[in-house]
């Protein structure tokens, strides 16, 4: 996809995730970066999920890609990119921020945004220390992860800049979401409604595979996933 309607000095967000499904907890983080940091547009980058691996729990990256659009189509401060679901397998994130980067120019100041759960694995992905100079880091607070001391010291340690960031506590997560539906519980009021009934109409998350549950797990943004 090519990203047009650059700004000198745009700040754009970047926020990545299965998005399996797309949740309010997703669309009130975004919001909220979008509205405290200035940004002008935050850009949902679903992650490819690797075909041979993959349990039905984890659905089909169109299927994922579409509720990102629907989701976020209402508010136009949003956008969706393909980019890594149309790579032929998954990626690093490394990758998707040099294409970013790439796309929108040097002028333009790109935030990838991570919850809180995320920001503390991210020590480990292979590629952080190239992250420096391509983006700033925002971690929003995330319910039941409260311990940031840690990350501020790792960060500080290979100087990237990571802002932290209270939202508004939603404990919502897509396993959860994957879970009710499974045991045919409710998921209205955790979802946008036009994604409860992409899924009812579907049928995602009703059937598991039992092969491919020891394979990829359903969420991390990130590292070899
Ligand atoms: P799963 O349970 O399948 O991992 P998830 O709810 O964690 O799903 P992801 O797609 O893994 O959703 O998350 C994408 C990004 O959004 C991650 O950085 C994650 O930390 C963040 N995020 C997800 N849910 C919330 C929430 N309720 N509050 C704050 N951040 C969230
Ligand atoms: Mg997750």
């Amino acid at each position: 996809m090519k990203v047009i309607g650059t700004l000198k000095h745009e700040r754009v967000g970047i926020m990545g995730g299965s998005f399996n499904p797309i949740h309010l907890g997703h669309l009130v983080a975004a919001q909220e970066v979008l509205t405290d940091l200035g940004l002008s547009r935050i850009i949902f980058v679903p992650a490819n999920r690797n075909p041979f691996k993959d349990g039905s729990e984890y659905a089909d990256s169109f299927h994922r890609y579409i509720m990102c659009v629907i989701a976020t189509s209402p508010n136009p401060d949003f956008e969706v990119s393909p980019v890594e679901i149309d790579r032929s397998e998954p990626s690093y994130t490394v990758e998707t921020l040099k294409y970013f980067r790439n796309e929108l120019g040097g002028e333009t100041d790109l935030y990838f945004i991570t919850g809180a759960d995320v920001v503390r694995e991210m020590k480990k992905w292979k590629h952080i220390r190239e992250f420096s100079p391509l983006c700033k880091i925002v971690a929003v607070t995330r319910p039941h992860v409260d311990n940031y001391r840690e990350e501020v010291e790792f960060f500080e340690g290979i100087e990237l800049s990571v802002t932290f960031l209270r939202i508004p506590a939603l404990s919502i997560s897509g396993d959860d979401i994957r879970q009710r539906i499974r045991e045919g519980r409710s998921i209205k009021y955790l979802v946008p409604e036009s994604i409860e009934l992409y899924i009812r109409k579907t049928g995602l998350y009703k059937r598991i595979q039992d092969e491919g549950q020891n394979g990829l797990t359903t969420g991390n943004v990130g590292d070899v996933q």
